[in-house]
């Protein structure tokens, strides 16, 4: 159970995020401690031998049978076969052991495409063991405090952790998202005592200008960024609002976190952004929040986008303002941009009969011309299987297009990596479900066994 430390750090990271718990959410999730110790009993059940010792299993072929083993759209009955931490043609290997999966089903981890849980020691051993259990060996953080992450990759850099991703701090204006929430915020846990010089240039980026991007962009790749975040908030209002917040008494007299006020980078900037990133080899993804802002990334190029429009949807806002308009819904499945829609990020009891119309017309919008749908929370409250509930609740994408998401926001966020797939040279990374997902979803709830790269992952409880 989370500790009352916790619950409060949740509570106002929910509200950095976005949120207000949903309390329905909120009591689902001891479900995700669905055990390890079973899974492994279960699978040793099904195996000719037990598994061999971890310096062993580097060299040894392991011959997987009687399986139905993911296609990409569904499941087949078929062997599949593992050397060391690759698979391999089971036609064509001689097994060292064979292991019985009694009709059992196998498919890839998942990914989570939008959270910012990995950001010192103590969450990576809070949230890593959490995600694997869930089937999430795959992260992207989209922006964090580089000297922390510095001291956290090499913990992340083991098989039995969660790989992530990070782009460090973002591109935004002076004073905008996500400066308030670092400094209203943040500073009440793990930053207590730091003040807006100390954020600056490490857990963000100010910059108006050309040359600020293209020094900031350097900055981020000289911390380590395996990309870049750029902000962008409201692109439609950004002049007024950037005009308001360079008044400090504007600032100071604002109730953070107050909508109105948040801003983000020019939305002239994005282009050039997207431009001297892409020149430094690095890949881009935009927080939006709105219509307008989505028009500005997809016209910038960028590579993805890190929020559904109207993901946050706040009172006074209304639906019109959040549905992109059809030419920039169809340059985005053109160029196939994913959109990691968070559409649980910040659930509002209040007024979720709103919230769900929101995401429900603005999901479809996207899914009907064919922009790909990627899984993400960017709640520390919530999990990844949370945002996977609450979508198939609003009933845009189905079962299978949910599991095919899920499985490809991973693949996306370690684009130079063969993952998944279960195909010869690809990781061998899987997990094995008690029954078919498509027809019996709950067997998610219950992974039998996680393997990651070759190995079987052992969680503690
Ligand atoms: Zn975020």
């Amino acid at each position: 159970m989370l500790c009352e430390w916790e619950m409060t750090m949740f509570d106002w990271m929910g509200r950095l995020a976005g949120g207000v718990w949903h309390a329905a959410m909120t009591r689902s999730l001891p479900l995700a401690m669905a055990g390890s110790a079973l899974g492994a009993a279960v699978l040793m059940a099904g195996s000719v031998t037990p598994p061999l010792p971890a310096q062993e299993v580097a060299v040894e072929t392991v011959l997987y049978r009687d399986a139905f083993v993911w296609t990409g759209a569904g499941f087949e009955q078929r062997d599949f076969a593992v050397a060391g931490e690759r698979f391999v043609d089971p036609a064509r290997v001689r097994a060292d052991r064979v292991v019985t999966l009694d009709g059992q089903y196998v498919l890839p981890p998942f990914g989570e495409g939008h959270t910012h849980k990995f950001e010192t020691e103590w969450t990576v051993q809070r949230f890593s063991p959490e995600m694997l259990r869930q089937g999430v060996f795959y992260a992207r953080n989209p922006g964090a405090y580089a000297p922390n992450i510095a001291r956290i990759r090499p913990l992340l850099a083991t098989r039995d952790t969660v790989d992530v991703s990070f782009s460090m701090g973002g591109l935004t204006a002076p004073h905008g998202h996500p400066e308030g929430a670092y400094i209203e915020v943040m500073t009440q846990f793990w930053y207590s005592g730091f003040t807006r010089e100390d954020f600056v240039g490490e857990a963000f980026h100010p910059v108006e200008t050309r040359d600020e991007v293209e020094a900031a962009i350097a900055r981020v790749q000289a911390q380590g960024a395996d990309f870049v975040k750029i902000f962008l908030q409201n692109s439609d209002t950004h002049a007024e609002r950037a005009r308001l917040l360079a008044d400090p008494d504007y600032r100071n007299a604002r109730d953070y976190p107050d909508f109105d006020s948040i801003v983000g980078l020019d939305p002239a900037l994005a282009a050039p952004a997207v431009q001297i990133a892409h020149a430094r080899g690095l890949s881009v993804g935009a927080h939006v929040s709105n219509a307008a802002d989505f028009r500005v990334a997809v016209e910038a190029g960028v590579d993805m986008i890190l929020h559904m429009p109207g993901a946050s949807w706040e009172p006074g806002y209304g639906l019109p303002s959040e549905v992109p308009a059809a030419d920039v819904l169809a340059l985005a499945a053109q160029r196939g941009i994913p959109v990691v829609a968070t559409a649980a990020v910040r659930l509002n009891p209040e007024h979720q009969d709103v919230m769900d119309e929101v995401h429900h017309t603005v999901l479809a919008a996207l899914h009907e011309a064919g922009v790909p749908i990627r899984i993400g929370i960017d709640n520390f409250g919530l999990t990844t299987r949370d945002e996977i509930d609450y979508q198939r609740a609003v009933g845009i994408l189905d079962d299978l297009a949910l599991i095919q998401a899920w499985i490809a926001t991973g693949r996306e966020i370690f684009p130079e990596r063969a993952i998944g797939a279960i195909e010869p040279g690809f990781e061998a990374s899987f997990l094995v479900l008690d029954a078919d997902p498509l027809t019996d979803f709950s067997t998610l709830d219950r992974i039998v066994v996680r393997v990651k790269e070759g190995q079987v992952l052992e969680l503690e409880d």
